[in-house]
């Protein structure tokens, strides 16, 4: 198969890139190389010969066009966002841009070139929107997890931009009849993430010996998932989602952020004691909380599961454990490429 895939330089758009390399699909990495961006985490996969770069802006409608049309893919898969909450607060303009500009132009550039295809490349072709759980507002701690029903009720700019760009990718379908698919994940974790997100963040600031800011009192459930079983789960929804659905994929694991952050603490603790003999909690401390921070999100998986079959495989025990010790083990590098990097910043739980 052919994968047109925006972002892959991304975190997890990177993860996707690798899992289609090794099951021997061919590969378009279409990224703008924001911050977010970096092609260090393909090392290796980038030299395959089923892989292409090119560094391009999902708005940019003559070179999506271009990129397309030649590529020929039987699969448009959209990564490229911008991703950070606390950065969506402060400047919303390049998340309306990207995440709802781009994707349009996304959808136009697709069904152009839809329209061309014949027989079974046609019937083959499917566009799918990475999108979030976060177009669902929040739940308070009893109310029943997301389903694909639930309201959209975004908070911040951030949500509200990827609602916005699922809204259009239902109407594309609807409308124009382009064969659209959406999954809506929750808060991912894993290796190469971003250091700003909560994860990295907090294990660089602890193995730093700084402080592990966290938002009000750290009661704030999120469901995380492994990235690994996030990109199982988009290969599961291109293989066997039905066209114009919507595919909710959670890691059926609501923890609060107090509670990640303490057990990256205990792992800490085990894997690279402080000589002093000290906790690596007893750097947590808490700030003012963040406007219109969502209490919890929380996802049901029970149509995803039942219509393809997926379903999260990675514990969150052995998940985490894994990913501390990814960065702990990254962490010369984490300080060389981050030399800039503003410790007394936030991390970002989405
Ligand atoms: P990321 O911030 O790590 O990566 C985003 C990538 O998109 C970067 O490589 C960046 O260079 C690229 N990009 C940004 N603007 C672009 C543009 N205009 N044109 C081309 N490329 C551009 O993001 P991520 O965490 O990997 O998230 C990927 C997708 O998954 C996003 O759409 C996000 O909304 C969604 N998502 C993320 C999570 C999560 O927990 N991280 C959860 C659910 C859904």
């Amino acid at each position: 198969m052919r994968y047109f895939i925006t972002g892959g330089a991304g975190f997890i758009g990177s993860h996707f890139v690798r899992q289609c390399i090794e099951n021997n699909h061919e590969v378009i990495n279409f990224d703008k190389l924001t911050y977010a961006g970096d092609l260090s985490r393909l090392e290796g996969y980038d030299l395959h010969a089923n892989y292409q770069f090119v560094k391009g802006d999902i708005c940019d409608h003559a070179l999506v066009y271009k990129t397309i049309t030649e590529f020929k893919p039987d699969f448009i898969v959209n990564f490229a966002a911008e991703t950070h909450v606390d950065r969506s607060i402060d400047g919303p303009d390049a998340f309306i841009q990207t995440n709802i500009n781009g994707t349009m132009n996304l959808l136009q550039n697709a069904l152009t070139y839809y329209k061309t295809l014949e027989g079974e490349v046609k019937e083959r072709f499917r566009y799918l929107q990475i999108s979030t759980d976060e177009v669902y507002g929040d739940l308070s701690p009893r109310e029943p997890a997301f389903t694909k029903d639930s309201p959209y009720k975004p908070s911040s700019p951030y949500s509200a931009s990827k609602a916005a760009a699922d809204h259009m990718v239902r109407a594309w379908q609807k409308t124009y009849g382009l064969p659209t698919l959406i999954t809506n994940c929750s808060n991912n974790y894993g290796p190469d993430q971003h250091i700003e997100k909560l994860i990295p963040h907090m294990i660089f600031c602890a193995l730093k010996g700084k402080k592990l800011p966290i938002y009000g009192t750290g009661e704030n459930i999120r469901d995380w998932i492994h990235v690994t079983d996030h990109v199982k789960g988009i290969m599961a929804v291109l293989e066997k989602g039905l066209i114009g659905d919507t595919y909710l994929l959670g890691g059926d694991n609501e923890i609060s952020n107090i509670n990640v952050v303490t057990t990256i603490c205990e792992i800490l603790d085990r894997i690279l004691p402080l000589e002093d003999g000290r906790s690596y909690a007893q750097q947590i401390s808490f700030v003012h909380d963040r406007p219109g921070h969502d209490r919890r999100y929380a996802i049901s998986n029970t149509y995803t599961t039942r219509k393809t079959g997926w379903k999260p495989e990675i514990s969150w025990e052995n998940g985490l454990k894994e990913t501390v010790f990814w960065y702990a083990s990254h962490f010369k590098t984490m300080q060389e490429n981050n030399k800039d990097y503003d410790l007394t910043r936030l991390g970002n739980v989405a």
